[in-house]
Formats: C-alpha cells, structure tokens, sequence
C-alpha cells in the first residue's frame, strides 16, 4: 500500500487552516470526486474516500491535535496518543448532510428527492379513438385531474404566515449519508431521511388549503394532437401536463396511450390495410367494373376476366400514413367469387345451356 498522504496536503490548505477553509476545500474536493459524478471511477473514489478521511480527522479539534502531534500514528491500532482511530464513528450525519445537501442539492434531473428543482412524474393516461381518426389524425380534448402548486400556500404546505423548517435531521438534504469502515475500506451509504420523507423540510402548522402537500388537484382540458397513422396502443406525449416539479422544477409529460377501435371492414397491419369484396362469378368470368371501398371512399376497379376466388389486388398508397413519416402504405383486396344460391327457373335454363357448351353432365 502506497504512504498515507498528508491529511493538510490532500485537502490542499495550510497547517493553521481554520474550520472554514477546512470546509471550503473538503466541499470542492468532495463535489469533484463525489462519486455520484464519476460513476465507475475508481481513482475519483479513492480520492473522495482519501478526502472524506482528511477532512473527518481534520475537522475534529480534539482529532487534529492528535494529527498534529502524532500524524497518522496517532490513528493506527496501538498508537501514540491512545486514541485509536474510530472510524467515522465521531463524523455526524449532520455534518455531512450539511456538506452534501449543498453539493447534490443543486443538481437537476435526479430521480431522488432532495432539495433542487426537481421535474414532476409522468402522467398516463388512455383515450379511446376511431379507426379513421387513427388513419388521419386528430384532434381530442381530455378532461384530467391535474396537481398543482396549492395556491393558498405557494406550494409549501405550511399555513400561511408560516414556513416550513429546514429538517433537523438531514440538514434539509432529504438524505442522510452515513459513511462505515468496513473490511473493504470506507464503505458510504445513501439513504432518504425517515424524519422529513426526502423533503428536507418540516412542517408544523400544515395549510388547510392543501393539509400541507403544497398541491392541490384541478380538472384540465387538455388537447391531445393525435399524429395520421397512430396504430392501437401508441402513446402521445403531452409536453408539460403531467406531476407539478418541485422547487422550481419542471412539470412531467403527460402519456396517452391510444386505443383504436375496430372497423368492420379493414383490418390493418402496420401501414396496410386489408379488406375482401364478394364478386358475382359471372364478373368473374367475363371481367368488368367494379367499385371497392377504400378508408378514402369508393374506387373503381378493374376486374380481370377469369378472376379466381380469392385473388389478391393491390391498391397503392390507399393504406394508412407511416406515423415515422415516409408515405402511405397499400390495401390488399381479397375477392371472394360468390356462387348463387337461389336460382329462377330461367336462370336454371340459362346455366344449364352454358353448361352443356362446356361440355358438362348436368
Ligand atoms: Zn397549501
Ligand atoms: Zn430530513
């Protein structure tokens, strides 16, 4: 193991460094080492751990003296100065919390609770359209119950004319962060403060507005824009409308899943459709005009002479828009060649001499 560095030269500062500069220095080193900064950062967390042992000893008066004296003797099992080093026994929750809460506080994004602006959680919610307004788009208004800032209050669940304390116990952090000396060496947990919930504030007279949640639920008419193309169970993301942020923190999304009903004639596979048309076998036979309904109307189509049941065609572009964008996609027509069921005498007659031209026992 390489030579215990210097308490005095890994914090940086003069021997005769008073408190606050103590201070000053472990807070920089600790913010540039934290590992919360440098995950997987092995040399960043041997430096924060080499830093946090410094300044746990350094600002202990009764510890320095004994660094001073003896240096690191003073702390190892059976040195001078009999005062055996006791881990971080003696290094409070507080005093870290105090450190910390400044240096993660301020920090955006993080999912934990804690002091700095905090973005509000995702809202979901479902909204039921038809087929064809998934195939073009459209517009839908949603009536939801929002959280916001309780007015009465401003958001800090305390009484009017009261604020809320800064939280004792974790120093108004909402963590508390305990560092062990472990066979692995210093071993720092994280956890959230059971006195304030990770608020780092307490309240003692609550607002009747809000019973001191600092949030109150309104009703909200949303639009939805709902994209061409949209397939079942697709989700539109509504910037802004979901949980209030804390502490200055953006609200969340809020995420409508779509649900599309069914149609009774076009089934749909991504971006194509597929329906089936009954043809009259005599069109089959002799071929003609025919009218097809696409999702934008009737078509007229083509049939080919001697057209077998269940014949595939293509009509191009009459499927539904890419939602990525990129065009529309086809329908596939099955042609079902329907057989009569009942027959006149005459038309008997008729198919019975058709028959017989074609050479067939009937
Ligand atoms: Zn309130
Ligand atoms: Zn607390």
């Amino acid at each position: 193991m390489a030579e215990k560095r210097d308490y005095y030269e890994v914090l940086g500062v003069d021997k005769s460094a008073d408190a606050d500069t103590l201070k000053k220095a472990y807070r920089q080193l600790a913010k540039k080492y934290h590992p919360d900064a440098n995950p997987g950062d092995e040399t960043a967390a041997e430096k924060f751990k080499e830093a946090s042992e410094a300044y746990s000893v350094l600002s202990d008066p009764q510890k320095r003296q004994q660094y001073d004296q003896f240096g690191h003797a003073a702390f190892e099992q059976g040195g001078m100065g009999g005062a055996g080093f006791d881990g971080f026994g003696g290094f409070s929750a507080d005093m870290f919390a105090d450190i910390f809460g400044d240096i993660l506080g301020g920090r955006r994004g993080r999912s934990r609770a804690d002091n700095g602006p905090m973005r509000g959680a995702n809202v979901r919610a479902s909204i039921n359209i038809s087929f064809e307004e998934a195939v073009f788009g459209c517009e839908k208004e949603l009536e939801l119950n929002l959280r916001e800032p309780c007015p009465t209050c401003g958001g800090s669940g305390a009484k009017p004319g009261t604020s809320p304390s800064t939280c004792g116990r974790c120093g108004g952090s909402g963590r508390i962060i305990s560092q062990q000396q472990s066979i692995f060496g210093m071993m720092q947990t994280e956890s959230v403060c059971p006195e304030c919930r990770g608020t780092g504030k307490i309240i003692k007279e609550k607002c009747t507005g809000c019973r001191g949640t600092g949030a109150i639920t309104r009703k909200n008419k949303i639009k939805v824009q709902i994209p061409a193309g949209i397939d079942n169970g697709m989700s539109v993301r509504v910037r802004d409308k979901g949980e209030p942020g804390t502490n200055g923190g953006p609200r969340g999304d809020l995420l409508v899943e779509v649900r599309v009903s069914r149609h009774p004639i076009f089934q749909r596979d991504d971006t194509d459709l597929y329906s089936t048309v009954a043809v009259p076998f005599t069109k089959a036979a002799l071929g003609g005009k025919m009218r097809i309904r696409t999702i934008d109307g009737e078509v007229e189509y083509e049939i080919k002479p001697g057209t077998q049941t269940d014949t595939r065609i293509r009509l191009r572009g009459k499927g539904v828009p890419s939602v990525r964008g990129g065009g529309r996609g086809d329908q596939y027509v099955t042609l079902v060649v329907q057989v009569p069921t009942k027959l006149t005498r005459d038309q008997k007659t008729a198919l019975k001499a058709f028959a017989e031209t074609m050479g067939e026992d009937v």
